[in-house]
């Protein structure tokens, strides 16, 4: 659990997407305070309308670096002119890939009396707190301690106010979804999954991280509940973060490798249109240059659809923050190659998509006229012209999909389904 402090400037588009960055931080359990010198992460969203605001904002850069333990730059200036900033020991990332900076490579953090959130059409549901591990470089566990696990009949009524609150996509969160009930001796997140999909009405489930570990020996079954309820997004989130098994050791991680692709190959095996999404630190202070390279190789032969790319940073109170840290170049370095490499695979991912036909949820507003939906998979949709289309949140669209970006693709609908009540 970090805290944050963001600076955002120049356009209205810069200060959504700030606002995104920061709804993304929220539901992660991280929370903003006002002074860098208080934050764990400065966040510095650029404008680079004229050269004075240049200026300003290399000038204000510096100064955040001199306050904070981490700086991250984003917004236009960082795309179009990120060199600039190279002689600060900052991070210079596109906006979407800034949740997941901040986030270090930790699992969301779910506060002892989290309570289900309705947000437009999206419910947010946690399932438990806690966690079963003790990773060297997390500092969130010492916030939220062991798991607790309420019985399945509580989350299923939970997740039954939200289908009744008008929830059209509930997102199961936790700290580490693939341990809910290891507390209490059983295993229990296949039936709490059946036993949410049962409850009526037209809506998805999305399953929020689960670790490799924690998911291992329960996959199999995992796996047959996705293929068998249509209401489960075909998605999971297994953070793998490193190839190498040393460095996973060295992270105290409760898989290996091996563990992570036995999980995956389950989903693999039954699914056919499906994500997987996964996180790697790089520069962990142990890694090697041969580690480095298993995490590459590992990336090329999974190739996952959605990938986030953190750059280890040391979070105060950890035994990772003892160890002796590799150089700021190192670790640029290496991350500047994975997150090419990440780049390369999911245009792949986006582009064999152009040409199909999809059914999608309509999730939320997009930037301008456009709404941001998601596929069977999970996988981000944009559909612009909303209004002139009759479209809003919460409506069903087949649409085929026409172009794509790195991270998502466009679509045209073929069909609108919405349940509103006509208007008189
Ligand atoms: S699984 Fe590891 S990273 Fe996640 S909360 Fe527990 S100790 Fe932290």
């Amino acid at each position: 659990m970090a805290t944050y402090h963001i600076e955002t400037y120049g356009c209205t588009s810069n200060r959504g997407e700030s606002r995104q960055i920061e709804r993304k931080l929220r539901d992660a359990g991280h929370y903003r305070v006002d002074g860098a010198d208080e934050a764990d992460v400065a966040i510095l969203n650029t404008c680079t309308v004229v050269e004075k605001t240049e200026r300003n904002m290399l000038r204000r850069a510096e100064e955040l670096a001199a306050e904070t333990a981490d700086l991250i730059v984003t917004g236009c200036m960082a795309l179009a002119q990120g060199e600039q900033f190279e002689d600060l020991d900052a991070q210079v990332l596109h906006w979407e890939d800034v949740p997941a900076a901040v986030t270090n490579g930790e699992c969301p953090t779910t506060t002892p009396d989290a309570e289900p959130v309705l947000d437009g059409v999206v419910g947010i549901l946690p399932i438990a707190r806690g966690c079963m591990s003790n990773c060297s470089y997390c500092i969130t566990k010492f916030a939220t301690g062991r798991v607790d696990s309420p019985p399945i009949e509580e989350n299923v009524e939970k997740a039954r106010a939200l289908v009744h609150a008008g929830a059209k996509e509930l997102r199961i969160t936790g700290q580490d979804t693939g341990v809910y009930g290891w507390d209490t001796g059983e295993r229990k997140l296949p039936e709490l999954l059946d036993r949410i999909c049962d409850i009526d009405g037209e809506f998805r489930v999305r399953l929020g991280m689960a670790n490799p570990g924690g998911a291992h020996g329960i996959h199999e079954e995992l796996a047959e509940v996705f293929a068998a309820n249509e209401k489960l997004y075909n998605f999971i989130h297994l953070p793998v973060q490193s190839g190498s098994d040393d460095v996973l050791e060295a992270m105290r991680r409760q898989h290996r490798v091996g563990k992570f692709e036995a999980v995956v190959d389950a989903f693999e095996d039954r699914l056919d249109h499906w994500t997987l999404s996964t996180d790697f630190i790089v520069g962990f202070p142990t890694e090697t240059e041969a580690d480095h390279e298993r995490s590459m190789d590992l990336l090329e032969r999974v190739r996952p659809e959605k990938i986030n790319v953190t750059r280890f940073s040391k979070r105060p109170g950890t035994d990772a923050a003892e160890m002796k840290g590799l150089g700021g170049t190192i670790k640029k370095e290496r991350s500047k190659a994975m997150s090419e490499l990440k780049r390369e695979i999911c245009t792949d991912v986006h582009a064999s998509m152009v040409g199909e036909t999809h059914e999608i949820l309509v999730v939320e507003d997009g930037t301008g006229d456009s709404v941001k939906c998601r596929d069977g998979a999970y996988r981000q949709v944009i559909v612009t012209d909303a209004t002139e289309r009759g479209i809003e949140t919460g409506d069903t669209l087949e649409v085929e999909i026409t172009a794509h970006e790195a991270m998502y693709c466009f679509g045209e609908p073929i069909e609108v389904r919405n349940e509103r009540p006509a208007a008189v």
